[in-house]
């Protein structure tokens, strides 16, 4: 029999009550250090007090109002992410697909209202993730996300990451865009060099396509920029992210130039949810910590030590891990063939941390952005003991 909630998660046996900075406890008395973020939702950890006031006090004045009216909090919101980022202009939804499915309309709008409605189709990249939508899947076009649920959506066109001469072979007269995670989060991890994603800039610039960045996982912060590409010194035209901007209070948001938004008049695009009150006052009050002075720095800081710290557990265990992969606070141990990520992600919570399997057999280790030396000690120490002794399982076999 079907249970009343539909099963379509595999859920781990621990239910959380509570949570406080970096830690949650769960409703049996256990306390987990928490790597995961909710996949990197909670950047700022969990019951922040700053966040968790600005939600009270906007909890008792107004929850919602439709975007027919005025929302000053959008406004606000939109202004100064605007101020902090390529973009001139931003729309509100409710997640990271929506994020990511507004673009793609976006996209289409900005050649048909250039007089080439041919031009619909979009490169993304091998083990991309851009959402669980109709649209989405068919831009991840992993087999896994995509089986059963045909007719796959028309217009996209894979090709693997970092390869520029597959994303050259690629353009054709019906290309509009290019997207991309600048770091795979679902996908294993691997960031991308910033020399492919400035020759990316270069292609779109030389063929009139649109670069269409998806931060969903990688942005507001996780990496020590406020987006991970500004790493690499490029702007994008069109960009989407969600997650960790509202802290853990549902929102996704469409950054874009005026130039590639232009034709997103009013009635082309919609939400009845999206930006309501609550999440701009949560979303406000997330902008209010990021952008304080310093704040950014200190992830970027944190972010190279941790990566120092797991540059040396792999090295110290190379019959578990082969290699660090992410930047910042974003992170990934690949495991070793014979040793399965999510054997490790389960003996790491056994002992109070949690990470998140990632694809391509990789641990996950996302902090939130207020990780403490104190925090990253413990989970070093957990990481260091869970992993000992661990032998391949072909190994073993041998
Ligand atoms: N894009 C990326 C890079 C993601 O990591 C995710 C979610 O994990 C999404 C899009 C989809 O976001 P959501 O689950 O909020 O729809």
């Amino acid at each position: 029999m079907i249970p009343a909630l539909m099963p379509t998660y595999a859920r781990a046996n621990v239910a959380f009550e509570r949570g406080e900075g970096a830690y949650l406890y769960a409703s049996d008395g256990r306390r987990f250090l928490d790597f995961a973020c909710g996949i990197g939702v909670t950047g700022l950890g969990h019951a922040h007090p700053h966040l968790v006031k600005a939600l009270t006090e906007q909890g008792k004045k107004l929850w919602h109002c439709s975007n027919i009216f005025q929302i000053p909090g959008q406004q606000r919101l939109a202004e100064r992410l605007v101020a902090r980022s390529f973009a001139e202009t931003v729309f509100f939804c409710n997640s990271g697909a929506e994020a990511i499915e507004g673009g793609i309309k976006l996209v289409r709008k900005y050649h048909d209202d250039s007089g080439h409605p041919e031009r619909y189709r979009i490169i993304t990249f091998h083990n991309g993730f851009h959402g669980r939508t109709l649209a989405t899947i068919a831009a991840g076009g992993q087999e896994k996300h995509l089986k059963g649920f045909a007719p796959v959506v028309d217009g996209f066109d894979h090709v693997a990451y970092e390869n520029l001469n597959e994303v050259r072979a690629a353009v054709t007269a019906e290309t509009a865009a290019i997207l991309v995670e600048p770091v795979q989060g679902e996908g294993g991890l691997r960031a991308a060099r910033p020399e492919f994603l400035k020759s990316l800039r270069q292609v779109c610039d030389e063929f009139g396509l649109l670069l269409f960045l998806d931060e969903v996982q990688c942005g507001m912060g996780r990496t020590g920029k406020l987006f991970a590409h500004e790493w690499a010194g490029i702007k994008p035209d069109v960009l989407s992210t969600a997650k960790a901007l509202g802290g853990g209070f549902p929102i996704g948001a469409l950054l874009a130039t005026e130039k590639a938004a232009v034709g997103m008049t009013a009635g082309t695009h919609g939400s009845t949810f999206g930006g309501n009150p609550l999440a701009m006052a949560v979303a406000n009050a997330v902008l209010d910590v990021m952008f304080a002075d310093g704040f950014l720095d200190q992830v970027a800081e944190k972010g190279e030590r941790l990566g120092r710290r797991h540059d040396a557990l792999v090295r110290a265990r190379p019959r578990v891990f082969s290699e660090l992969r992410g930047m910042g606070l974003m992170r990934g141990l690949k495991c070793v063939d014979g040793v399965t990520a999510a054997d490790i992600v389960a003996k790491l919570r056994d002992r109070g941390l949690l990470t998140v399997g990632s694809g391509d057999n990789v641990v996950r280790i996302m902090p939130p952005l207020i990780v403490e030396d104190r925090h990253m000690e413990e989970a070093f120490a957990i990481l260091e003991g869970a992993t000992e002794g661990i032998e391949p399982a072909k190994a073993a076999k041998a």
